[in-house]
């Protein structure tokens, strides 16, 4: 039986997808390639161009492999571009959804494991914050997750189907191999964009804002390296796989770093002087989020293994410096 990844040729499938492989796993890959990267797939993966909008090609992908479980990345995750082309976002993310789930259904599988975001909770009502906190996106992008995340609850109660949906806060970092790492075309990311100006494709880091309400004005995030994403996905469905029920978990490491604090951190790691400049504030984007992990660790027997921020950035930085324009010919 194999494991099916959709969006296994962007970033954080493209690790999963490695570290199933590790693992001794049977892959296969769906990917439309709007965004992902045909390098990025492993090249033990069986590999299939589509999008999950298409419903028939997707029975005629069940019908040719065995797949035991599911894991979803295929979505548009872009907080910025969600608020200025918001449909995009329920047509990419919630209807794309409903196809998938409507083909597992109609081929009788069962199982999925699914990418969802701190996007989800808004303005949180406390920090580190809980998966049994307030959720009330701020942005479509956070909506249409949580949409996302009802649905498969509905259709849990309704036909059997049994979903985790991993409620990611940010993702960084690259393989410890230097093969695979971050590539978005435009990159929208803080620490690829910081990284851009010691590889000579940018003179300074704008940052967004420095009037929110943290220690030095500028927005606090909870950095996760993408192999320790990788590996919870790997847990959340063999938790599945063994019959337990559907639940969300965060994932996060529980420490929150500002803006400021990143880019500082990556002039000790590239030893250039990166010089920033405060801008407008970018709309959409919440003060701080930071995540309690405690239940992913207790109940997913989840242990992420690159708690340290400079040992985070250090491995994104071997990954851009090698691949200054990404998955690109060079
Ligand atoms: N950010 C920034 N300059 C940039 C890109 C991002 O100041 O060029 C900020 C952004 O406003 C947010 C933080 O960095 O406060 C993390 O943003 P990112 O887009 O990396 O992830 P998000 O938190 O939106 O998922």
């Amino acid at each position: 039986m194999a494991v099916l990844v959709l969006g296994g040729a962007g970033y954080i499938g493209s690790h999963t997808v490695y570290e199933l492989i590790e693992a001794g796993r049977d892959v296969v890959v769906a990917d439309n390639l709007l965004t992902g990267f045909r390098a990025a797939v492993h090249p033990k993966a069986r590999f299939y161009e589509l999008d999950i909008r298409d419903g028939a090609a997707l029975d005629r992908l069940f019908k040719e492999e065995e797949i035991e479980g599911v894991i979803h990345f295929a979505a548009s995750s872009q907080v910025g571009e969600s608020m200025v082309k918001p449909l995009k976002y329920y047509d990419n993310n919630l209807w794309g959804t409903c196809s998938l789930l409507e083909s597992m259904v109609r081929n009788g599988v069962n199982k999925i494991v699914f990418s969802s975001t701190a996007a989800t909770y808004g303005l949180p009502e406390r920090v580190p914050i809980l998966e049994s906190d307030r959720t009330e996106p701020i942005n479509p992008y956070g909506e249409t997750k949580l949409a996302m995340e009802k649905m498969m609850r509905w259709l849990d109660k309704a036909s059997g189907l049994r979903y985790v949906a991993l409620r990611y806060f940010n993702a960084c970092g690259a393989h410890p191999t230097g093969l695979i790492g971050e590539a978005h075309n435009p990159e929208t990311h803080l620490i690829p964009i910081i990284l851009q100006v010691p590889n000579g494709q940018r003179e300074y880091i704008g940052i967004f804002g420095d009037d929110y309400k943290t220690k030095d004005g500028t927005c606090v995030r909870d950095y996760i390296h993408v192999s320790d994403l990788a590996q919870a996905h790997i847990l959340a469905l063999d938790y599945l796989l063994a019959g337990n029920k559907s639940d969300v978990f965060n994932l996060g490491n529980g420490i929150g770093f500002t803006n400021k604090e990143v880019v500082e951190c990556a002039r000790k790691v590239t030893g250039h002087p990166i010089p920033e400049k405060i801008l407008e504030r970018r709309p959409g984007d919440p003060d701080m989020l930071v995540a309690s992990s405690e239940k992913a660790k207790s109940i997913l027997g989840w242990k992420p293994k690159y708690a340290d921020l400079e040992t985070i950035i250090s491995s994104a930085w071997r990954w851009h410096k090698n691949h200054p324009h990404g998955y690109e010919v060079e």
